[in-house]
């Protein structure tokens, strides 16, 4: 047996109309190619890649497009990490968390390959961008033989590389809300060795939207520490209405703690996991303080 994943057949469809039907056809035996950088390394026996002998390459169907019209920021899933990394419209602002994300996220020339489509369709507990995307509330759209469907971030994640898409629909966008002014975002990662290729330990991302001091909505996203990323509700109902101080930010972060279900691995143990959370949490509401200008 190859130490490397093999495949059958590689498909290029020019449309998304003949991905859909590329994928209908070959059923649970085809999977989507987009950046590559998760599926090619994976081995056979590992992550159920087993049964998969067409890839369809979406690389032809122009998902890589980042624009703002009306009241959303429209991303189409085809577009790189280093893309979203550079993007003036998130370097500043409500949307800070996806620069700190995408700056986080491997090397540079893995960057240039992987998509945000690649990066949420993985599924993995530990994704970067999944964090900054959930604490923007973004709706996912997705393409199948039905035709389009919206999917809220919050119910995509369906388990450890396993979502809500069908196996023959594409993700083709993701829509961002426009945040206020006064909101500010934040993603804080902590990696192993602190090297770029390094998975996080523990990642988290927050949003707080503020006004004379006070907040009115909160948002915490934590990563690594689940099967899914997911949002730490209960820490984001402590915040939304109060006063902010370093005493509510700090009960918050060890609610979040309190609401992680992490595991030992080879990257850490749990223990650790959880105590990371609570110091990430809070020093990343710090970040989204000033930078909602608090
Ligand atoms: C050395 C190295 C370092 C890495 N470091 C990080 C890191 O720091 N942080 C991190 O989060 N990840 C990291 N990764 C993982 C990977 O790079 C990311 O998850 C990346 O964003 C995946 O995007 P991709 O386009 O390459 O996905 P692909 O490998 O092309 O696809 C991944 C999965 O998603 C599915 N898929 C892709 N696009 C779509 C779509 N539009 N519709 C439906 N299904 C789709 C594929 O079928 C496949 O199952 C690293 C990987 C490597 C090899």
């Amino acid at each position: 047996m190859s130490a490397y994943f093999q495949f059958e057949e590689y498909h290029r469809p020019q449309d998304l109309d003949q991905a859909v039907d590329i994928l209908s056809k070959f059923g649970n035996s085809a999977r989507v190619i987009a950046g590559g950088t998760d599926i090619l390394p994976r081995r056979p026996g590992v992550k159920k890649i087993d049964t998969i002998n067409h890839l369809v390459d979406i690389s032809k169907l122009g998902l890589d497009y980042l624009k703002k019209e009306g009241d959303h920021i429209f991303m189409g899933a085809g577009t790189t990490i280093n893309i979203i990394g550079a993007a003036p419209i998130f370097l500043s602002g409500p949307y800070g968390a996806l620069s700190d994300a995408a700056s986080a996220h491997s090397t540079s020339t893995i960057r240039n390959r992987a998509t945000v489509g690649g990066n949420l369709c993985n599924a993995s507990p530990c994704a970067d961008l999944a964090l900054p995307l959930l604490v923007l509330d973004v709706i996912l759209m997705a393409a199948g033989p039905e035709g389009k469907r919206d999917i809220p971030i919050e119910s995509f994640f369906k388990g450890v590389n396993y979502t809500a898409l069908n196996n023959e629909e594409v993700l083709v966008e993701i829509r961002i809300p426009l945040c206020s002014e006064k909101t500010g975002t934040s993603f804080l990662k902590l990696r192993r060795h602190q090297t770029a290729i390094d998975m996080a330990v523990v990642n988290v991302a927050t949003s707080l939207t503020c006004k004379e001091n006070r907040c009115e909505t909160a948002g915490i996203a934590l990563g690594s520490v689940a099967p899914v990323p997911f949002r730490a509700k209960k820490a984001e109902s402590m915040l939304a209405g109060a006063k902010l101080s370093k005493g509510i930010i700090e009960k918050a972060a060890a609610t979040a703690a309190g609401e992680a279900r992490p595991i030992d691995d080879v990257r850490s143990t749990s223990a650790y996991r959880r105590k990371m959370v609570a110091v990430l949490v809070r020093r990343s509401l710090e970040n989204s303080m000033r930078r909602c200008g608090q």
